[in-house]
């Protein structure tokens, strides 16, 4: 009988939110509410059908996010969002039995993409109030460590670790591809960027799913030194982005105030709706990113099915003790979910429990 590979047949498949029936105000992927840059769309509705005929070459957009990062283009790929870059990268250093290793709670598709390539998973749990856990990862390395990935800042915590930890483990694991997923970026500020190129094992992905609202047109960044870029660049398809990520690139990158005036809007709503929460009694984790971790407690479960009855859909983080994550999204949007949450829970107010 045929029958896949056994690492494929140890992945638990991954459970999307969009698989479920839809409420009218989805805070669940952390997708920009507010849509893509006015620029991206005018620019995707100019597009000819002659256009669409045409294979899309990837090389013009990878100068273009070159020069954006400061980056030479041989240092950077596109991918089909920052998903393909991660699976790239554990398929292109991971050899059965090779650990990937990377902190948990933590973003999902690490594990995934870690197993198809046939690596052995080493999860190293976070420190107190999920603290990126560095003496523990450290510990951790082994002569079998082929991939470390380092969310910063975490997805699903929002808590970022520094510059000068992230350093430490590059230096500590020089057999091991370290990549550190800059998926929040823009929120937070602070990048690995300028050490690509000087730190032989140092590799960035980046997304423009998020703060430039194009989750939709599948479009993420893998960057790392040239000669390793080269190597991974024979596995990926000629053709991995489709003709709209490609036409919209220059206009989402030439749209800075799009952004800034989203990732700024996202920032104050946040810090908004975190003294809103705990001011209800629910603690939340300082976010550098566009959601908020937030402990519900044990009613959880009815609490996010109360809210979806009331048409907003929040993430259940079954690996964050009674947490939920929230997107951000408009001002007028986080009014109308806290508003709905004191009704939900004035309904149950003894069950109001947060540890
Ligand atoms: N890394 C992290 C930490 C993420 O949260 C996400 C998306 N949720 C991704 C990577 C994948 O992003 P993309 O849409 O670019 O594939």
């Amino acid at each position: 009988m045929l029958k896949p590979r056994r690492c494929i047949e140890q992945i638990k498949p991954y459970h999307s939110p969009i698989s479920d029936p839809q409420p009218d105000l989805r805070l669940d992927l952390n997708e920009n509410t507010t849509g893509c840059s006015p620029r991206v769309l005018a620019k995707m509705r100019s597009l000819s059908g002659k256009k669409m005929a045409l294979y899309p070459p990837r090389e013009p957009g990878e100068k273009l996010v070159a020069e954006f990062m400061g980056l030479k283009p041989e240092q950077v790929m596109l991918t089909n969002g920052a998903d393909e870059g991660i699976d790239l990268l554990c398929r292109a250093y991971v050899e059965t039995g090779d650990e990937v290793l990377f902190s948990t709670p933590g973003f999902p598709m690490y594990e995934i993409f870690g197993r198809s390539a046939g690596g052995e998973i080493v999860k190293v749990p976070a420190g107190p109030e999920y603290s990126f856990p560095t003496a523990q990862v450290l510990a951790k390395i082994s002569p079998r460590t082929r991939v470390i990935i380092i969310c910063n800042p975490n997805n699903p915590t929002g808590i970022a670790v520094s510059r000068s930890e992230i350093l430490q483990i590059l230096q500590a694991a020089p057999e091991a591809a370290v990549l550190v997923d800059e998926a929040y970026f823009e929120f937070y500020g602070e990048s690995m960027v300028d050490q690509i190129g000087h730190v032989p094992n140092l590799f960035i992905t980046r997304t423009f799913s998020k703060a430039y609202g194009l989750a939709g047109v599948r479009i993420g960044v893998l960057c790392g030194p040239a000669d390793q870029m080269s190597a991974i660049r024979r596995m990926v398809s000629p053709f991995n982005l489709n003709t709209f990520a490609m036409e919209c690139l220059q206009e989402a990158l030439a749209d800075k105030e799009f952004v800034s005036a989203y990732v700024s809007q996202v920032k104050s709503t946040r810090s908004w709706v975190s003294s809103q929460l705990e001011a209800l009694g629910f603690e939340c984790w300082p976010s550098r990113t566009n959601f908020v971790l937030c402990r519900i407690g044990e009613n959880k479960k009815s609490f996010l099915a109360d809210l979806r009855a009331r048409g907003i859909g929040l993430r259940d983080r079954p690996d964050c003790e009674g947490c939920v994550r929230i997107t951000i999204g408009t001002q007028a949007e986080m009014e109308r979910v806290i508003r709905e949450i004191q009704q939900v829970i004035g309904r149950r107010p003894a069950e109001r429990v947060t540890r």
